[in-house]
């Protein structure tokens, strides 16, 4: 299995131009099997005496991966989608040809180094101070989740007695808040955005102050989200900035798609109080051209969340003689890909400028898609985009249409658009983050409507 055979050499020459040819054609959009079809159509591939390198990589290329939805198709607007450049996923082969380790400053510094570069870059976009920094985690799950942690420990520092706690945040907050909360057992204070579906300061003040009145838990954190996963939307972080310094609460902003438009020179001041936050997350897999799975974490101050993330063990005590930068210790977990390299390789090599052009054409391709579904005759925009989504309704169609639709598109290969809900209501949302998606696209799929 370790011997770099002539049967290896063959396998080796296939899987590279094939990865070459994934990443030099338009791919197909593919679409779900069932299980029970995939299993007729290559049986158990785990045996003893195994398939041979051949047979196994055409189980791959010929079922398996056109059973796999290309997330980077121009037309899969779903959910958010990806958007890898070339460079970042060819990069990030020879990551994964270079067995790296991204722990410990000991075995992994010259990567942990330009990753560091690539998060510093993150953070002066938000106007965090120079000793700000962190760590690429798996995704923004996990980054939210191992901010939070951070949060509720200062918070046992300031009010050693409380013994419940609770994070305050939008009722159009990420799911993956309610998940950490739910990881972390603590409550959820749930507040209205206002009409704009934007979490404003003065509410959540008003909320916060209600609740502490009423009950023993304290809140330890406000979450602001920058860019809603389903409408885009930025809350006011001015104003919930302010509200958390004056109480002393840890901010927290979950930008794990939208903050990525910090790079965009015209999208910037949407994002002003962006400065107060104790930590943030965006996820260079979204809207940043990095192929899965990174997102950027960051923490105002790293040492606080090193005291409370760093592992000790017998066989680890060494990694902590010196004061080395280890991105272990900066979030939930050890051993790590280093996951940020991808994303840095393309940015050293391109520059941060083609970053912000990049986005500005997706944008144009999200500004050209509004104005189309104004004017068209059966569509009605849910609101003016903030971002790069596009949200909107079809008139007259039940819930039932839509998916209808939304699985018709798929069968048909011309796009990937699943509905999704606001105030209990279907809608369909354009996430583009793709600058392969071009206005043509757009088009092509609002002429199925
Ligand atoms: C996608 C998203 C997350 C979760 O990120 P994953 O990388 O999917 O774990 C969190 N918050 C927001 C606002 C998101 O859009």
């Amino acid at each position: 299995m370790h011997e770099f055979t002539p049967e290896v050499e063959a396998i080796a020459d296939e899987i590279l131009s094939y990865s070459l040819h994934r990443l030099k054609t338009d791919p197909p959009l593919d679409g779900p099997m069932s299980a029970e079809d995939l299993f007729a159509a290559v049986g158990n591939t785990i045996t003893a005496r195994g398939l041979g390198g051949q047979a196994a990589l055409e189980v791959f290329t010929k079922v398996l991966a056109k059973a796999c939805i290309s997330t980077d198709h121009p037309r899969n607007l779903a959910f958010i989608p990806s958007a890898p450049s070339e460079y970042a996923n060819l990069f990030d082969l020879v990551v994964g040809a270079s067995a790296l380790y991204g722990g410990s400053w000991q075995e992994g510094s010259g990567a942990v180094f330009a990753e560091n570069q690539a998060l510093r870059w993150l953070s002066d976009l938000a106007g965090l101070p120079d000793t700000a920094g962190g760590v690429f985690v798996q995704g923004g799950t996990m980054g939210n989740l191992s901010a939070l942690v951070v949060a509720r420990a200062e918070a046992r520092k300031r009010w050693p007695e409380t013994s419940r706690w609770a994070i305050a945040c939008s009722r159009e907050a990420h799911s993956s808040i309610a998940s950490a909360a739910q990881v972390m057992d603590v409550d959820l204070l749930l507040v209205d955005p206002d009409s704009q579906g934007k979490l404003r300061g003065g509410a959540v003040a008003s909320e916060i102050d209600a609740f502490h009145s009423r009950q023993s838990a304290r809140i330890f954190a406000v979450v602001a989200t920058a860019g809603t996963t389903n409408l885009g939307i930025i809350d006011d972080l001015t104003g919930l900035g302010r509200i958390t310094k004056e109480r002393d609460i840890w901010f927290h902003v979950d930008g794990a798609y939208g903050l990525a438009a910090l790079c965009a020179p015209t999208l910037k001041p949407k994002f002003a109080g962006i400065e107060m936050a104790d930590s943030f997350i965006v996820d260079p897999h979204k809207w940043l051209f990095a192929p899965f799975d990174a997102c950027a974490l960051i923490y105002r101050e790293p040492r606080l969340a090193r005291a409370v993330h760093t592992q000790h063990a017998s066989y680890l005590d060494t990694l902590q003689d010196d004061d080395a930068w280890n991105p272990s210790d900066y979030a939930i977990h050890l051993t790590r890909r280093t996951r940020g390299l991808p994303f840095w390789f393309s940015l050293a090599a391109h520059g941060t400028d083609a970053y912000a052009e990049a986005m500005e054409a997706t944008l144009h391709v999200a500004h050209e898609a509004a104005e189309k579904i104004r004017r068209h005759p059966n569509l009605d925009l849910v609101c003016e985009p903030e971002l790069s989504v596009v949200a909107f309704t079809r008139r007259g169609w039940s819930a039932a249409e839509y998916q209808q639709w939304s699985d018709r598109l798929l069968a048909d290969q011309v796009g990937f658009v699943p509905p999704s809900s606001h105030h209990g209501k279907p809608i369909l949302r354009f996430a583009i983050v793709n600058p392969w998606t071009k206005v043509a696209d757009v088009e092509a799929i609002l002429a199925t409507l």
